[in-house]
């Protein structure tokens, strides 16, 4: 469901785009884009030998972007929550609702849900949604709505008696099989989650990389692995999880403080409150409309990261060591209960 912002132009254009040309402009305009791209090129150069580290070049890019007030507005870009937006998302969802595109129906009142300010507005949404769940035959848990949103008694028999009917049309549903995918090959004593033909090794021409020892027929899984960290893409905004990306029928919370972040559970709801989320929560509305989803990701991986240690320090110190022992993923014995640090370790490893 592409596009909700942009027509069928998929993506809303970022602002991000528009200040690299603007820079590039002023660059050409005043004759200094050679200058430039030889700067950054030899810093490059520098950091491949290691002779300076990557906040050089931040520090220069910063530099330019202050010397020509580039930087993005964020206060302008920033969403509070409002109850006249929140009605305006409302209506949205029941023109997908009247025109059968109950997903993106659902999307526009969960986004209702997220802006709305007053209790009203809340509760008007969820029942336009449960309508919509009930539509697409999806069980409603209507009682967890009563405890966290105060839903208005006077509505509450119409939510039950969609329950009821959704929970008949569930139990007469043929059962789906659920995939679940396991390794093809036989497993790494030290790393169950990979093959064990698969070897890392390291040269010149590809640098560090993995090989295999024996051949492996197409459409095998050799590996299976938790990502580090992962983020909601735009387009799934509103209808997935922002910690656990789970997908529908979930009754997303939304988040108390800003518009963007919905959760599965109150369980999702604390991990993103002492997590990446406590420090994304005041910008990540701003965030959304000004960089693209890659940017946005490498954010997530740095406070990810960040946040595996105490303090930016211990943080440096373990790489520090990792450079020293020449220590990569296949060192680690990855059966064991690993610290955070560690695992950030065996993670930068990987990558
Ligand atoms: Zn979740
Ligand atoms: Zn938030």
């Amino acid at each position: 469901m592409a596009g909700r912002d942009s027509g069928d132009s998929g993506e809303p254009e970022r602002e991000s785009h528009e200040l690299y040309s603007k820079l590039c402009q002023i660059l050409v305009g005043t004759r200094t884009e050679d200058k430039v791209f030889t700067d950054l090129r030899e810093m490059r150069e520098n950091e491949k030998s290691w002779k300076t580290s990557h906040s050089k070049q931040i520090d220069y890019v910063f530099k330019l972007l202050q010397q020509y007030n580039l930087f993005p507005d964020f206060a302008k870009h920033t969403e509070e929550k409002n109850d006249r937006k929140s009605e305006k998302f409302r209506q949205k969802g029941n023109f997908f609702f009247n025109s059968e595109s109950y997903v993106e129906a659902i999307a526009e009142y969960n986004r209702s849900i997220c802006y709305a300010v007053t209790k009203e507005n809340i509760s008007i949404a969820l029942g336009n949604r449960s309508a919509a769940f009930y539509r697409m035959k999806i069980v409603l848990r209507a009682s967890d709505w009563h405890e966290n949103f105060g839903y208005p008694d006077r509505l509450k028999d119409k939510l039950d008696e969609r329950e009821a009917a959704c929970k008949i049309a569930l139990k007469n549903a043929p059962k789906q099989e659920v995939f679940v995918p396991k390794i093809g090959m036989p497993a790494n004593e030290m790393i169950p989650f990979l093959a064990n033909c698969l070897k890392l090794r390291e040269n010149e021409y590809f640098g560090r990389h993995v090989v295999t020892e024996e051949d492996i027929p197409a459409g095998t899984i050799i590996a299976l692995e938790e990502p580090f960290c992962k983020m909601l893409l735009y387009s799934e905004e509103y209808l997935r999880c922002t910690v656990c990306l789970a997908d529908l029928p979930h009754l997303l919370l939304p988040c108390d403080t800003c518009t963007q972040a919905m959760f599965c559970s109150e369980e999702c709801k604390e991990k993103a409150s002492v997590g990446f989320h406590a420090i994304e929560c005041p910008i990540t509305s701003a965030m959304t409309k000004i960089f693209d989803d890659n940017v946005r990701l490498s954010l997530r991986m740095v406070l990810c990261a960040f946040l595996a240690f105490p303090d930016a320090e211990t943080m440096a110190s373990a790489l520090e060591t990792i450079n020293r022992e020449k220590k990569n993923a296949f060192s680690f014995d990855w059966r064991q209960e690993l610290s955070p640090e560690e695992l950030s370790r065996q993670f930068t490893h990987w990558s």
